[in-house]
């Protein structure tokens, strides 16, 4: 399953030894003048693979990060999954093992990060991301984006490779800016709960863009605004699994506070897209990804009723975590005019998509 160090070598040796080998055959036996009249001898070694792209994505076994895998996969880039398995699922990447562009490795980015070979992208997108998570783990999730980031950008800098990082609409905190534009700094409490992932966040867009000024690396930042989609944990928190899950299941549907906060909800496909045009654009500072549609978070309950037709489900009022943001909705100008993106999904077709893979995973009874 995990391929050793000596897999990825073998091959490049065997090309370097080939040319070194047949290399100085051909130059002590063919380099008379009747030969050097010829047209010049090519000798190109093709190791089946060598000129594909090769991208490491942290966080792989994740919900974004195993979608990325499965787009670079298609494209036809050699793809280097690394995860420690603290809130991914080797279930999301379990179709791919059988793949050979595909390696895993089980890695913990927060440690020091040595990835044999050459290296052309990094998508740093490894860091618990629904707020039960972080608040379940602070320090974990605060030494990803900080510790975490520093070992990706140290790796791209030792490798000449470009890397994106996974930043959050978090950053903006509880906007007081409608909707918000990169340009917004936000309004984010430091020492809340939410504080460990809002900090993180904002420190791995700093230190990203040190490595950028400072040592000249080749860095993209995306700001994603709440995205679903198929492979989303079932019990990871966030509003959507709980919601399909519970409805499913024929439980209260639990809306915190009056419902009355507002989301705006990208289909997982569309983020994506904006991820894969954002990583082979020229654009270096920071690019809101979501899509702009917003509904109130008690729309959003009904909506899914109405999808899952559970005559026992119902809305269960329970109270607001601290420092829930009141208000998000991107301005995508900078996404549209600068990569030519737009989400393509509304919510209907992306809840029908994703209520099929709820489906499948929630346990009844
Ligand atoms: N929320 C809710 N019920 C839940 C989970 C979340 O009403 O069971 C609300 C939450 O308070 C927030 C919104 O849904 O206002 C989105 O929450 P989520 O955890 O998905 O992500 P956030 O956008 O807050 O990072």
């Amino acid at each position: 399953m995990h391929k050793t160090d000596s897999n990825i070598i073998a091959p490049r040796q065997r090309a370097s030894t080939f040319c070194r080998l047949y290399g100085n055959f051909f130059f002590k036996n063919f380099r008379s003048p009747k030969y050097l009249s010829l047209r010049p001898l090519r000798i190109t070694v093709r190791h089946p693979g060598m000129t594909k792209k090769r991208i490491l994505i942290t966080g792989a076994a994740g919900f974004l990060g195993s979608h990325l895998s499965d787009r670079f996969l298609a494209e036809g880039y050699q793809v280097i999954g690394m995860d420690n398995l603290l809130t991914g699922s080797l279930d999301n990447i379990e179709h791919l093992f059988k793949e050979k562009d595909f390696e895993y490795y089980h890695h913990d980015v927060t440690k020091f990060i040595h990835i044999p070979g050459k290296l052309d992208y990094i998508l740093h997108f490894a860091s618990p991301a629904s707020p039960i998570d972080y608040l379940q783990m602070p320090i974990q999730t605060l030494k990803v984006g900080a510790h975490g980031t520093h070992n990706c950008l140290g790796l791209a800098k030792e490798k000449g490779a470009r890397i994106l990082v996974a930043s959050t609409s978090e950053v903006y905190g509880d906007p007081l800016v409608h909707p918000q534009t990169e340009e917004y700094w936000g309004n984010v409490n430091p020492v809340g709960p939410r504080g460990v992932y809002d900090e993180a966040k904002r420190f791995l867009e700093a230190i990203t863009m040190a490595y950028h000024n400072y040592h000249g690396v080749e860095t993209r930042i995306i700001r994603i605004f709440n995205t679903y989609g198929p492979r989303m944990r079932v019990n990871d928190g966030r509003v959507l699994p709980a919601f399909f899950s519970q409805a499913i299941r024929g439980e209260g549907l639990t809306v915190f506070g009056d419902g009355s906060q507002t989301r705006s909800f990208c289909y997982v496909d569309d983020l994506v897209e904006g991820i894969y045009r954002l990583l082979l654009s020229d654009y270096h500072l920071p690019v809101n990804i979501g899509n702009p549609s917003e509904i109130t978070v008690m729309q959003f309950a009904h909506e899914v009723l109405e999808l899952v037709q559970n005559p026992k489900a119902y809305i269960d009022y329970r109270p607001l975590p601290v420092d829930d943001p009141k208000q998000r909705r991107p301005d995508i100008t900078k996404a549209q005019t600068l990569l030519g993106w737009n989400p393509k999904f509304d919510r209907a077709t992306g809840l029908k998509l994703t209520y099929e893979y709820f489906k499948t995973v929630v346990r009844v009874g």
